[in-house]
């Protein structure tokens, strides 16, 4: 941020809006700062810093989780009300965002999912069902996968909540596979099943991983974005779950992920693997389903 002349401290969600609305084009929302200033981009000229805005906590009820915008990836880790959350998953893939501590410390929920750079913890909240409250400059809710499918950059606006529904008997498992423990996954999955007489009552399939865009790629051929696989799901909702019936909808799940050839891995690889990981995360997911039952 070399050409940074300005920076806001709005103190309301409203007056946070309007100086993103009424800013020049170089205005740009400020969290835990950790991928804007390590970015350093020429073209942000002021930041909106959201520090001053109480977005900052985690609160558990009885149909869901609240998770303020400003909420570190270190408080998603540490907080007790999430310890068994989701199996404990929420916490787990929380602290895979990074093996640093200190950036887990510093990153928030919110610039991590706009950055698309914690792919476990996208895959994961997609699969879960999350909504995310965005104002631009109205207040409105939306599906998590929504926002990268409309585009992150057209409009400016502001997350200001992440609310993860409850869903009873929930079976959650994650996949992921990586080049080393520390790296970014190349591609990651979450399946999260609930069974109701022996039917599927809940399905959400996430799926994310190391994003890489061609070059001058449209946001559709960028690989790696967080990613709902809903067409796989439509397949599996209702339904009284058999090895065959998984296996014929996991065979349709990587065409709706882009798959591109980078020095990570290729494109054959990226999509074998999506099959491969979300059969394995959607047996776990079923086991542990069956399990709540018990
Ligand atoms: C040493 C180091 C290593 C890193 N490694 C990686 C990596 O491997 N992969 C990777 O992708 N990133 C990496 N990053 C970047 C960064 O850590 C992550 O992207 C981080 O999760 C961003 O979270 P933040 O809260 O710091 O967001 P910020 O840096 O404050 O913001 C990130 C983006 O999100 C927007 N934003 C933030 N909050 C909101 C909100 N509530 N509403 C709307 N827009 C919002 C900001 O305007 C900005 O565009 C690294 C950074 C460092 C310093």
């Amino acid at each position: 941020m070399r050409n940074l002349t300005t920076i806001h401290r709005p103190t309301t969600v409203e007056e946070a809006v309007n100086l993103l609305r009424n800013g020049a084009s170089g205005t740009a929302i400020l969290a835990g700062g950790t991928g804007l200033v390590g970015e350093a981009s020429p073209a942000v000229e002021a930041v909106v810093d959201l520090a001053g805005l109480d977005l900052a906590y985690v609160r558990a009820e009885a149909d869901g989780l609240r998770l303020g915008a400003m909420t570190t990836l270190h408080d998603l880790t540490r907080n007790s009300a999430l310890q068994g959350w989701a199996g404990g998953q929420l916490a787990r893939a929380a602290h895979a965002a990074t093996s640093s501590s200190l950036l887990r410390r510093q990153a928030t929920i919110c610039g991590s999912l706009i950055s698309a750079s914690a792919p476990e913890l996208a895959a994961l909240l997609i699969a879960l069902g999350t909504q995310v409250t965005i104002y631009r400059p109205g207040a409105s809710q939306a599906p998590l996968e929504a926002l990268y499918q409309d585009g992150l950059t057209e409009t400016p606006f502001l997350l200001t909540e992440v609310y993860v529904p409850r869903h009873k008997g929930l079976g959650v498992a994650s996949q992921a596979v990586r080049r080393t423990p520390g790296d970014a996954p190349i591609v990651a999955v979450t399946a999260a099943l609930a069974l109701e007489d022996g039917r599927v009552r809940y399905i959400g399939l996430g799926a994310g991983g190391a994003v890489i865009a061609a070059p001058d790629a449209p946001k559709a051929r960028t690989s790696g974005w967080p990613t709902r696989l809903a067409q796989t799901e439509h397949g599996l909702l209702g339904q009284r779950l058999t090895n065959q019936l998984v296996a014929a909808a996991v065979a349709q799940a990587p065409g709706e992920m882009p798959a591109i050839t980078d020095y990570l891995a290729s494109a054959e690889y990226r999509t074998a693997m999506v099959g491969t990981l979300l059969r394995r995360a959607l047996g776990e997911a079923w086991r542990a389903a069956l399990d709540t039952r018990s």
